[in-house]
């Protein structure tokens, strides 16, 4: 399977339910299998916003937070939340060429 995957899914059978989840290199050490993919559950709220948000976990490898005013990596999801910094940018970039997940 080509990576990264997305998945969009009904629900999930996890405990606590997730809405979105981005599964990296970092977050799969149990579950290799899932590495490099996102699921996104019927019931995300703002779910574009959402599937960029855990795409780019994904691609940073990196399950960090910002704190900055509209960042898409803010903790709370939300429609107005659609920029990355220019470091985002170039950490996004590069691991995930690093990681292959960029390659045609
Ligand atoms: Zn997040």
């Amino acid at each position: 399977m080509r990576r990264p995957a997305i998945y969009l899914v009904r629900h999930t059978l996890q405990r606590p339910p997730f809405q979105a989840e981005a599964i990296g290199r970092g977050n799969s050490l149990t579950r290799p299998e899932l590495a490099d993919t996102v699921w996104i559950t019927a019931g995300t709220r703002d779910p574009g916003i959402a599937l960029a948000h855990e795409l780019a976990h994904v691609l940073m490898n990196s399950g960090e937070h910002s704190d900055e005013p509209d960042n898409l990596m803010r903790g709370e999801t939300s429609g107005a939340n659609t920029r990355l910094s220019v470091k985002q940018c170039t950490q996004l970039r590069e691991n995930a060429r690093g990681n292959g997940l960029l390659d045609p």
